[in-house]
């Protein structure tokens, strides 16, 4: 009989029976669900012969030090690889920063240049100005809609591009697969900050891309109580991703572990209520001449609707749209007159935020906002759609509205 107790769907089955599946060995869970939180530092050898063969095995799921990890971190890393086709393996990192980071001291050496698309998120741009300046590494931004300056823009040191589709706050959805076919045939390293879709809307290696990053503080944990970050790849860039983590030290606790593993099985479900209830409010926000735009790839007829159609299987409740005209003071109000929508940085959880967006003084190449448009229209504001009713975000949205026209 097939023991019914431990995963062996491997990356065939559904992607919803993956998610209740993966990671949860037998060798792992015992006899329960969920795999245990092993809080540890010193792994205990059974004696000299196990001591003296442990140290010279540096495989991922045996028990060395806490520093590589128990089955708690292990299962969860194993679950994100089910999750993305392509990958022979996960690290994980403290944080999504620490995981950029850590992936880009990877693959990147002094005198090598990054490209970096002009809508990453912001902490990766400084990542380009400080950190990686420092080390002598050179960044180049790129307009995430300009294929062809994207493919001049390569040069002799270029090592490794990032990604981020739809990008942060303006939410442009780059040709992936076009860029990272060129990427590929120039031996340039394509990365990209998959925190927006997660593998469920977006499957970035089957799409091109070498190494896939997402911020786990986002959808995965999805409840705003931890902080962790991953990477994704093949067997060769897995391990220099693994080589390189485990030299800055990175580790996770079992405890924020074992609360990622359980945010993950609810992920599917929580970014398809999440889609429905952003499109549902998206479409209420076109129709109001209150505003100029609705920057929601998501949406048909907004900015990148077509490649979103054609690349992405999924979505999830994060937008930002600009306001027709009108002051900064206006756009606090109408944030400050909504009740369900709470005001902090951070998304991905169970409960709605907005914060303020200014996108323009952020970007190096001077492109937003796109030429003719809004030009009056310079204040925006980013929306995460939570698990509400999608009804009573719309009757907020609307006292905000009525604050933002009386303000
Ligand atoms: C939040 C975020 C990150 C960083 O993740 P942390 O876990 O907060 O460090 C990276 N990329 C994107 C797109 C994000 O929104």
């Amino acid at each position: 009989m097939a023991d019914k107790s431990s995963d062996n769907s491997g990356q065939s089955a559904g992607i919803g029976t993956r998610i209740v599946k993966a990671g949860r060995r037998k060798e792992w869970t015992g006899p329960v669900v969920n795999p245990p939180v092993w809080r540890a530092s010193t792994h205990l050898y059974e004696d000299m012969a196990a001591h003296t063969e442990g140290p010279k095995t540096n495989e991922d799921g045996r028990f060395f030090y806490g520093r590589r990890g128990a089955p708690t971190q292990w299962a969860l890393a194993e679950a994100l690889t089910a999750l993305e086709p392509g990958a022979a393996g996960t690290m994980l990192y403290p944080s999504g920063v620490a995981a950029i980071a850590g992936t880009l001291l990877a693959v990147l050496r002094p005198g090598d240049t990054v490209l970096m698309t002009d809508n990453a998120y912001d902490p990766s741009r400084a990542m380009g100005r400080g950190l990686l300046k420092e080390f002598g590494i050179e960044t180049r931004f790129f307009d995430p809609l300009d294929v062809s300056a994207f493919e001049a823009a390569i040069c002799q040191n270029t090592r490794a591009v990032l990604f981020e589709s739809p990008g942060s706050l303006t939410m442009e959805v780059q040709d992936v697969p076009a860029m990272t076919a060129i990427a590929r045939e120039r031996g340039v390293v394509s990365i990209i900050d998959n925190t927006w879709a997660s593998p469920l809307g977006f499957p970035a290696l089957e799409r091109g891309v070498d190494i896939a990053v997402m911020s786990l503080s986002k959808h995965v944990g999805g409840h705003s109580d931890l902080m962790m970050g991953s990477a994704s790849a093949g067997p060769d860039l897995y391990a220099k991703l693994r080589r390189r983590a485990q030299s800055l030290g990175q580790v996770v606790s079992p405890d924020d572990a074992a609360l990622a593993l359980r945010g993950l099985r609810t992920l599917q479900v929580r970014l398809q209520r999440e889609t429905a209830s952003a499109l549902h409010v998206t479409r209420w926000l076109a129709n109001r001449e209150e505003i100029a735009a609705v920057l929601c790839p998501m949406l048909p007829g907004a900015p990148g609707h077509e490649l979103w159609k054609r690349d992405f299987t999924g979505g999830c409740g994060l937008f930002s749209f600009v306001f027709h005209g009108k002051t900064a003071s206006h756009r606090n109000r109408f944030i400050d007159a909504m009740e369900h929508f709470g005001i902090g940085y951070s998304w991905g959880g169970y409960e709605s935020l907005a914060i303020p967006v200014d996108p323009a003084p952020l970007r190096s190449l001077g492109n937003w906002p796109p030429a003719g448009c809004y030009e009056q229209d310079r204040f925006g504001v980013r929306l995460a759609i939570g698990l509400e009713d999608p009804e009573d975000l719309v009757a907020d949205l609307e006292r905000g509205l009525a604050a933002w026209r009386n303000g």
